[in-house]
Formats: C-alpha cells, sequence, structure tokens
C-alpha cells in the first residue's frame, strides 16, 4: 500500500481535459496527463483494501490494489508487468474504458472519490512505451493455424493470445485498416488512431499475420485452419423506421463517425458521399455514448447548434437509489462532447420526419412520453399527445447496435465479443477474446 492515510489527505485529482476552444478546434485526444508526481500521489490513495471489489468489478480482472502499490513507490516497470499479466492493450482501456472498477472502489462507496484507475492505467502503459519496456518477443510455434475474423478488440485480444501461445494466427478483416470500432467507432478525440497502429506493429513484429480488405463468407470460412474465432461485431444499426425516413440529410451515427476517422486518416470522399455538420443544425437521436461522439464530431465540423433527444428519463445526477451497488449506477453522464455545447432532451419520442420540397430533412416532429410503473420493476411509455418540431438539417441516429444471428456453427468455429453478446465495452470484448484464446487453446490441445 503506498501510504495508509493518503486517501484521508489526499483529493481525487483527476487529469481533466483539454480547454474547450482548444479542443473544439482539432481532433486530438481531449484527455491530459497528470505528472509523475501527482500520479504516484493519485497511486497511493488506494487502500489495498482486504476485499478488493474494483478486481471483482474489471471484466479482465485487472489487479489495481497491486499495480497502485508499484506506482506508488515509481516501480513503473513492476506496475506495468502487473498490468499486462491480465490486460493485453491497457492503452485502450486506460483511454476508453467507463472504469467499472472504480464505481466498485471502496473509496467510491464510501466517500465518492474513488482512486483514479483508469487514468493511472494510462500513465503506467504510457511510461512503458516510453522507457522502452514493451517490446516485440518471439514465441515458440506449435505448428496449428488458427484464423480470427474481424480486428476489433475482440478479435485482437483473442489473436494476441493465441499468438503467445504458439499458434499461427491470421486476422482477416474486411475494412481497410485494423481496429474495427477502435478505428472507425470511438472519434480521435478521445483515441488516436496512432495508438491502435503502435500496437498492432508490435503484434505483427510478433508473427500475427493481419490480412485486410478481406471480407470473409462466414458461411465458406478459409481452409486450412484448426480453429476460427468470429470477431465480427455489431454491424448493423438499429433504424427509426418512421415517415420521412428516406429524406437526405439523416444517417446513422456511424456513417459520419467513420467517415470523420477515414477522413482523418487522409481519405477523400466525394460530393455525393460526404457528411458534414457545418453550418447546420444537428439533431442527435439517442442518449448515449455514440450520441454523445456524434455531438464531439459535429462540434468540431463547425455545427451551427447541436440538439440530443432520449426516449428514456433523464437519469438522477449523482447517486440513483434503483441501481445501487453493485450494479451499474445509472447516473447522469456528462461527457467531454457535452461540455462542448449541445441541448439535451429526455422523454421524447420522435413521430416523423419534416423535408424540404427537394427531400433534404428540415425537421422532426417529437412527441413527450410518460414513463408509468406497471410493476415494481416494469415501466411503460405512454405518449402524452404533446407534440413540437425541432429544426434539424442533419439527424444522426444513436440508437444502438442489434445483436447479429449466426448459423449453426462447427465445433472449431467461436464467437466472441459483441458477435456474441451484442454491443458491450472494449474491455468486456478484450476480457472475452482472452477467454476464447484459452479455450480454443484447450480443444486444439485435448485433440493432439
Ligand atoms: C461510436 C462508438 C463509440 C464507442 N465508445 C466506446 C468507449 O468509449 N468505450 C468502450 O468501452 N466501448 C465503446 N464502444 C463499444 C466498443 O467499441 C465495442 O464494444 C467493441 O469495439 C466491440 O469489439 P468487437 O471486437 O466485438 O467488434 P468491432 O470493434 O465491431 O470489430 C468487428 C470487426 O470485424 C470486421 N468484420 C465484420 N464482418 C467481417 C467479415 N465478414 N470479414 C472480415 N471482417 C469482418 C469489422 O469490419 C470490424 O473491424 C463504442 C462503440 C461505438 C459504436
Ligand atoms: S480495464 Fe476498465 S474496469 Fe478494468 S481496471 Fe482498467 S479502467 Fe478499470
Amino acid at each position: 500500500m503506498g501510504n495508509p492515510k493518503a486517501f484521508l489527505d489526499i483529493p481525487r485529482q483527476e487529469a481533466g481535459y483539454r480547454p474547450i476552444h482548444e479542443r473544439i478546434a482539432d481532433f486530438s485526444e481531449v484527455e491530459q496527463t497528470l505528472n509523475s508526481s501527482e500520479r504516484k500521489l493519485q497511486a497511493s490513495r488506494c487502500m489495498d483494501c482486504g476485499v478488493p471489489f474494483c478486481h471483482w468489478a474489471c471484466p479482465l480482472g485487472n489487479r489495481p490494489p497491486e499495480f497502485q502499490d508499484a506506482l506508488s513507490h515509481s516501480r513503473w516497470r513492476e506496475a506495468y508487468e502487473i498490468l499486462i499479466r491480465t490486460n493485453d492493450f491497457p492503452e485502450f482501456t486506460g483511454r476508453v474504458c467507463p472504469a467499472l472498477c472504480e464505481k466498485s472502489c471502496v473509496l467510491k462507496l464510501s466517500i465518492d472519490s474513488p482512486v483514479t484507475i483508469r487514468e493511472n492505467e494510462a500513465a503506467i502503459i504510457e511510461a512503458a512505451f516510453r522507457e522502452g519496456y514493451v517490446v516485440a518477443k518471439k514465441y515458440a510455434r506449435n505448428g496449428l493455424k488458427v484464423a480470427v475474423i474481424g480486428s476489433g478488440p475482440a478479435g485482437l485480444a483473442t489473436a494476441n493470445q493465441l499468438n503467445r501461445l504458439g499458434y499461427e494466427v491470421t486476422v482477416f478483416e474486411k475494412d481497410e485498416y485494423i481496429g474495427g470500432l477502435l478505428r472507425f467507432g470511438i472519434p480521435n478525440f478521445k483515441l488516436h488512431k496512432a495508438i491502435i497502429d503502435r500496437r498492432v506493429k508490435i503484434m505483427e513484429s510478433e508473427g500475427i499475420c493481419f490480412k485486410v480488405k478481406s471480407n470473409i463468407d462466414l458461411e465458406h470460412l478459409p481452409e486450412g485452419f484448426a480453429a476460427y474465432a468470429i470477431c465480427t461485431g455489431t454491424p448493423e444499426a438499429r433504424n427509426l423506421e418512421v415517415p420521412g425516413r428516406e429524406l437526405r440529410g439523416i444517417h446513422f451515427a456511424m456513417e459520419i463517425l467513420a467517415q470523420q476517422n477515414r477522413l482523418l486518416a487522409g481519405q477523400k470522399f466525394g460530393d455525393e458521399e460526404f457528411i458534414t455538420a457545418k453550418d447546420k443544425k444537428v439533431l442527435v437521436i439517442g442518449g448515449g455514448d455514440t450520441g454523445s461522439d456524434c455531438i464531439g464530431t459535429v462540434n468540431r465540423q463547425g455545427a451551427v447548434g447541436v440538439c440530443q433527444i432520449e426516449i428514456m428519463p433523464q437519469p438522477p445526477v449523482g447517486y440513483n437509489p434503483l441501481t445501487p451497488w453493485p450494479q451499474w449506477p445509472n447516473v447522469l453522464k456528462t461527457s467531454s462532447s457535452h461540455e462542448e455545447g449541445c441541448i439535451r432532451r429526455w422523454n421524447l419520442a420522435t413521430n416523423r420526419f419534416l423535408g424540404t420540397e427537394d427531400g433534404r430533412v428540415c425537421g422532426v416532429e417529437v412527441e413527450e412520453v410518460e414513463w408509468i410503473s406497471v410493476s415494481e420493476n416494469r415501466k411503460q411509455m405512454s405518449l402524452t399527445g404533446k407534440k413540437e418540431i425541432i429544426e434539424a438539417d442533419l439527424v444522426l441516429l444513436a440508437m444502438g447496435f442489434l445483436k447479429p444471428q449466426f448459423p449453426q456453427l462447427p465445433q472449431n468455429v467461436w464467437i466472441v465479443g459483441d458477435a456474441a453478446t451484442g454491443p458491450s465495452l472494449v474491455v468486456k470484448c478484450i476480457a472475452a477474446g482472452r477467454k476464447a484464446a484459452k479455450e480454443i487453446d484447450a480443444m486444439l490441445q485435448s485433440n493432439n
């Protein structure tokens, strides 16, 4: 333990974001970093609880008390080695994880001021890259080949773990870059794409073969592999089938997010396919994280106004008695993108889109809803009849993704990550990849 009384004297200090006027003018990462002395102090707040709920809450089973202890004593290399025992890619989770661990930290439950576990994780892995601790290793080969289809966090973790166990791994990716939603969903201002490239380079040096622009037909898997991991995510977004959906200017969130990420990678788009929020009034339908990423993106593109609507009621601020620990706290989340400017509204259903004579969207009719309790745990939505028009000349649908259905697959095929569970989190997909790799190894070793 860093300092048994540190939690009494040292307040939680977050690194915070770059100033709004500065960050809104670019797509660079918004989160700042603390210096190493401040970081050590933050790590010293960990009380090394007898029963540390944080690593129970982390889907990867990360060991925060152990790495906080090493960090608080400046043993950065040791902290890094503890971290990578359970997490293949702390540079991703350290940036984008919603930190399930922190919601379970005893300092959260007692004084609402958890250890900055996620930020400390990011600091450790970035120090490890800077200091040259992260180097490609060579692993003895066992003569067996495994195919991984899809290169999001689930595919990358499955490939990484199998490669270490000696398998010859080929990752097939239909897009032109590796990374899945890390690459094309999550905006640069949360996760810079150089962070993915840096990791992929190491994985390539360690022997993993990446084949981009390889759209695999899941009914006819490539031959010559002892096992297959299907890590193809949730490609189908939830649609909003109301009158006017066909109007121009209504897009799925992923259309604009992926295009923006491609533009930043230097790709060009013709007028027909180019989507921009410049000088537009934008309406984002869907109050979750994807919607928040749309807000950050359109503000950077030069939108004149952004409104985000959600059909569910506004969650309480700070603490929600309906979702006590160990449940995930359903509380109001204000992201860096929300801070940058948008109107947020709740309890609104979308009735129809309104269009101009030339077929472009110009507004949306919404209707207020009420949520009426029908039993202790269930509420039913009821329309109130209070309708209004929200003006919008760009509408982005951010209402989640559908869980894919797969045909009956042979025994040597695993479905991993969001493809198996429906939309989840990067940390859960890395955990799923690690688990799948263990199971694939067990199956192949028992066959040989
Ligand atoms: C906009 C957005 C923001 C998000 N932000 C966060 C966040 O901040 N924090 C967080 O924890 N989670 C976040 N998520 C969720 C997270 O990104 C996903 O849960 C995670 O990426 C899913 O990983 P995956 O590997 O299962 O699939 P994906 O990341 O979806 O990757 C699947 C890959 O498979 C490829 N593929 C599909 N079909 C084929 C085929 N037939 N052949 C070859 N390749 C194929 C796809 O091209 C893709 O590259 C966000 C999601 C979105 C949409
Ligand atoms: S991966 Fe996420 S939940 Fe796990 S320790 Fe890191 S920040 Fe916490």
